[in-house]
């Protein structure tokens, strides 16, 4: 899943806390949704140390930066743990632990081939769909990304991610 859909997912994922907590003022309600939309995209933040280690823009065949601690539940459980102990508020941690592993069961679906989430006990990867990214080959940057994208299009994980952003925009829309 690509960033639309990951975002969606976290804003889903804090409506749904919030919707627990009746008691939390509408600027604190807002900072949250945003907090839940960041952390739904969080995890692929390693995409930048992934693309400075590789010193190149494109995916390079047989790595991937969901190889990362930084792509598995363990990790951001215990980022939540940390969020909770500095900042005392538990629907905070909440949202940005459940936002954060939303991005990791979304990218089960058919990215690349999988998330461990079984780490540190295995670096076993799970996959629920078995769809593996092909690696564009062409010298221009825009035309792989356009292809990588074009190629996207016609796996079954988009129908997901275009479900899961209608879903979102439409609960900003009736919120
Ligand atoms: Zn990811």
């Amino acid at each position: 899943m690509i960033f639309p859909g990951h975002v969606s997912a976290g804003y889903l994922v804090a409506k749904v806390v919030l919707s627990m907590h009746p008691e939390i003022s509408v600027a604190e309600y807002n900072k949250l949704v945003l907090l839940g939309a960041f952390s739904g995209w969080l995890p692929d933040i390693d995409i930048f140390y992934y693309f400075f280690k590789a010193r190149s823009v494109r995916f390079e065949e047989g790595t991937t930066h969901r190889s990362y601690i930084t792509h598995t539940p363990f990790f951001w459980i215990a980022v939540a743990f940390l969020v909770l102990l500095f900042t005392r508020s538990e629907v905070s941690a909440l949202i940005m632990g459940l936002g954060s592993l939303s991005h990791i069961f979304f990218d089960s679906f058919g990215s690349g081939n999988g998330v461990m989430w079984f780490w540190p006990f295995s670096k076993k990867k799970v996959l629920f769909f078995n769809y593996v990214d092909k690696n564009p080959e062409t010298d221009n940057v825009f035309k792989y990304y356009f292809l990588l994208f074009k190629d996207y299009l016609n796996t079954t994980t988009f129908y997901l991610e275009i479900t899961i952003t209608v879903v979102a925009l439409l609960a900003i829309y009736f919120s």
